[in-house]
């Protein structure tokens, strides 16, 4: 893309209705725009991280063999009268009616919808196990929407749902939710910590969020700090091993990780003092089993090989995917501006050229920009004419990983300049050299492809 024919309405004041720095940066880069109260549009840079956080959720659920599809956004009363939670939920569920006076509501979830589908085309325990899972809108009308799209009321969530014939075989498709969940956050540069958590409206016992540790999280933590030298890295796994997955989840959850929701001073005291920690965190997933709470209500039943139909055993597994975007700026910025990981950048690298318009300074632009792209990455070139000074503030501001720095002088001498944004060090190499470096960079950060 040429900076000059995008739409980037980045903003030179700090806006003042944003309190921390990733809803700032995200308003200053030109990311999104508010529209009301915890609703936003996803403008052009915004949406494009929006997308590739997506499509990562979207390959580690399928490599799992969870299966997409999309359930709508706007959902019938009744289903909710049948699980007995349409008066439980309260006032954050937006509620309409129709032009026929149907009782409607924006969905804050979707457990029963699901089962509704469940129990309208299932009847076998041969089509078990079974995960179903979208990538949808929700929407809470939370009493307090505030940083941005960390706590939105419109908001795009990943929520997937098991079907088990048994308690055991839910347990396994938890722990296999707790695996692919590890893999995607550590995908986006994140760390994401398991710990235990409270069932809540959803109910069940057994739960854990994921949480991002960072100053501005509005969850109090209490953990071990040797959980934080715990990465999942490229292992291999075997998802329909249940030792394997058990495995997994043991090496992650047994230390001691709480929120403050079922934080046990008693316990955290037996963790050495030197390794106790408390801290904040940004709740960035959540998985629960819930065993037959929903599918006996809704009478969502398998008949078994002998015996009469039994409830199905269940579970639901989300992910707050636009308030990744929040959580990943938090936890990876500096003074100048985001710092992306590999994995989510918007584009790969970005492209400066020093003195627009002088002849070889933009033929060796146009040259970068034609290499980068065959080679199936996605550069923005600033190709404005703008001072350099101006360019980088821009550059460092909306956070590539990389930029390719091109100038008359350089070129005179063969070389252009590849600088790191994170650690802002530079070397000056053949342009060549440099595109066959930021290729070798994104081998191991694979563009997702969705599905
Ligand atoms: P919270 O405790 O932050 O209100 P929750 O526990 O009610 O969240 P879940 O039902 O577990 O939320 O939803 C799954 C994920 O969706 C959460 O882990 C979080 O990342 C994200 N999420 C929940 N509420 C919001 C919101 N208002 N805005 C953005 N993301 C949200
Ligand atoms: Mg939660």
């Amino acid at each position: 893309m040429r900076l000059s024919r995008y739409f980037l309405p980045v903003l030179k004041e700090n806006p003042s209705e944003a309190q921390i720095v990733s809803h700032r940066l995200m308003l200053r880069a030109g990311m999104i725009k508010q529209s009301s109260a915890g609703i936003y549009s996803w403008l052009p840079l915004g949406f494009k991280v929006l997308k590739k956080i997506e499509g990562i959720v979207h390959e580690e659920q399928m490599r799992a063999g969870h299966i997409p599809l999309l359930m709508p956004t706007m959902q019938p009363a009744e289903l909710w009268k049948e699980s007995g939670r349409y008066d439980d939920y309260g006032e954050e569920m937006l509620r309409i009616n129709d032009r026929h006076d149907r009782d409607m509501l924006f969905g804050p979830t979707n457990e029963e919808m699901i089962t509704d589908i469940f129990r309208a085309h299932v009847s076998s325990y041969k089509d078990l196990p079974l995960t179903l899972y979208h990538i949808q809108w929700k929407f809470r009308d939370e009493i307090r929407p505030r940083f941005g799209v960390m706590r939105g009321r419109e908001f795009l969530m990943k929520d997937g749902y098991n079907f088990d014939l048994t308690k055991e075989d839910a347990l396994h498709a938890y722990n296999r939710h707790l695996v692919t969940y590890l893999r995607t956050y550590e995908r986006m540069g994140l760390q994401a910590i398991p710990m235990r958590a409270d069932g809540g409206p959803i109910g069940g016992d057994y739960t854990h969020e994921f949480l991002v540790l960072a100053e501005t999280g509005e969850s109090e933590v209490f953990y071990d700090s040797a959980v934080t030298d715990l990465t999942f890295g490229d292992r291999e796994i075997d998802y329909d091993s249940v030792e394997e997955c058990q495995g997994v989840l043991e090496e992650f959850t047994t230390k001691y990780a709480r929120t403050d929701e079922t934080h046990e001073a008693a316990l955290f005291d037996e963790v050495p003092e030197e390794r106790r920690r408390v801290a904040r965190g940004i709740e960035v997933g959540q998985i629960f089993y819930f065993g037959t709470k929903y599918s006996e209500a809704l009478g969502a039943t398998v008949q078994a090989s002998e015996g009469k139909p039994q409830p199905v055993h269940m579970g639901s597994h989300g992910i707050g995917v636009s308030r990744l975007l929040g959580a990943i700026i938090e936890a990876n910025h500096d003074d100048n501006g985001i710092i992306w990981p590999e994995g989510v950048t918007p584009f790969h690298c970005g492209i400066v050229n020093l003195k627009q318009g002088d002849e070889a300074a933009n033929a060796a632009c146009d040259d970068l920009y034609a290499q980068l792209t065959a080679a199936g990455l996605d550069p923005l070139y600033d190709d404005r004419k703008e001072r350099a000074g101006g360019k980088f503030a821009t550059m460092d501001l909306i956070g590539l990983p990389w930029r390719i720095t091109v100038g008359p002088r350089g070129l005179k001498n063969g070389v252009v300049e590849l600088t790191s944004r994170r650690s802002g060090e530079s070397e000056e190499l053949a342009p060549e050299a440099a595109v066959a470096k930021i290729i070798e960079i994104y081998k191991d950060h694979p563009t997702p492809q969705g599905f």
